[in-house]
């Protein structure tokens, strides 16, 4: 037997707690997975207090994980390999990472890159995978340190911690807003430059005269921060919009894309393909590698105090990276 923690659902009650299980009561896959780590992202407390995207009871949250093979079917992976599964199904519509064990089909399998080891990619996990994305797809919009300031907003979250120190070790100049006013050290220790409020990133009114400050933004937030963002990118800047933190519903008219010529690139984790993902995660080992991330951004936590972590991160408590031990 085996420890997960368990969401399940009985007369409209939903509970979430530590179970013992056996394998048999895992999905069906095609690789079954000693969980060594697994992380905590957003999602997570959507699905384990929320239960949004929960698609059937009892399901093991946790959409992500890394580990070594215990069995495979599958001649691609061998018993004691170790790898990384994120995205697709996993903790969603599929039991995930919070779990000793976890059963996933092949497909969903990243052998662990060379330059990572299990625990840091999992202090990376899908907030690494989204943050490289998003620098990926500036970056082939054209962006270049020497164009100027870029925003990260949501700085000291998941996304956003790693945004800024993977930016500011490539050389651009980056301006981290947070609502957590004192986190100025942290945020200057993974090399933000300047550390603006939360407050000052919200279009709080329509201004179509604002000053034209960033060539580019990382926004995890969206809502009245992402409309703040598009009036205020510089001429041909770029925004990557990733996350929904802050709200889903944007307003904005066409006038900053034919007059600026901006840039408004959407980011997705989830379904990724899978042979550019392999070239992320090898990235994410190498030249994208955060220098800080085995520093202040990780704290570890064990499966029994995963249900506080999960409302703290919904209310946007959490600072950096959530790691689980298994
Ligand atoms: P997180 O660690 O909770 O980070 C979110 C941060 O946003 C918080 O730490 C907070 O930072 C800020 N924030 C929270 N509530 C806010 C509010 N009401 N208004 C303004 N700012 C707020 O979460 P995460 O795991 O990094 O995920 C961040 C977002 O990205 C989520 O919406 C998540 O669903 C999304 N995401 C998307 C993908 C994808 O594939 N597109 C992948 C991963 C994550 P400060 O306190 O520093 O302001």
């Amino acid at each position: 037997t085996f420890q997960a923690l368990v969401l399940n659902k009985i007369d409209d009650q939903t509970n979430l707690d530590v179970k013992q299980l056996t394998l048999d009561e895992l999905p069906e896959g095609e690789v079954t997975i000693k969980v060594a780590y697994s992380s905590v992202n957003y999602k997570d407390g959507l699905v384990g207090i929320k239960n949004q995207m929960v698609k059937s009871y009892p399901l093991i949250p946790g959409i992500d994980l890394s580990g070594t093979i215990m069995e495979s079917t599958d001649e691609r992976y061998q018993e004691g390999d170790e790898v990384i599964v994120t995205s697709y199904k996993l903790g969603t519509g599929h039991s995930g990472g919070f779990s000793e064990v976890a059963r996933v089909p092949a497909a969903w399998v990243v052998p662990l890159p060379e330059g990572l080891s299990l625990k840091e990619a999992m202090v990376l996990g899908t907030a690494g995978l989204t943050a490289a994305l998003s620098v990926d797809k500036l970056e082939n919009a054209g962006l270049k340190p020497e164009d100027g300031p870029i925003l990260v907003a949501g700085a000291t979250g998941g996304v956003g911690s790693i945004a800024v120190n993977i930016l500011a070790d490539r050389g651009y100049e980056v301006v981290a807003s947070t609502g957590k006013a004192n986190q100025e050290a942290y945020l200057k220790q993974l090399g933000a430059k300047e550390i603006i409020h939360r407050n000052e990133i919200v279009e709080t009114e329509p201004q179509l005269a604002r000053e034209k400050k960033w060539a580019a933004a990382i926004d995890p937030v969206g809502g009245k921060t992402l409309q703040y963002i598009l009036t205020t990118l510089k001429y041909g800047g770029s925004v990557a919009t990733c996350g929904l933190a802050g709200g889903v519903e944007v307003a904005t008219t066409v006038i900053p894309f034919i007059s600026r010529s901006i840039n408004w690139l959407g980011i997705d984790s989830v379904m990724y393909p899978m042979d550019k993902r392999l070239k992320a995660w090898n990235r994410l080992g190498g030249d994208l590698k955060p220098s800080a991330l085995n520093d202040e951004m990780v704290i570890e936590v064990t499966l029994a105090e995963l249900p506080k972590v999960l409302r703290d991160i919904l209310e946007g408590k959490v600072r950096g990276r959530t790691i689980v031990k298994l």
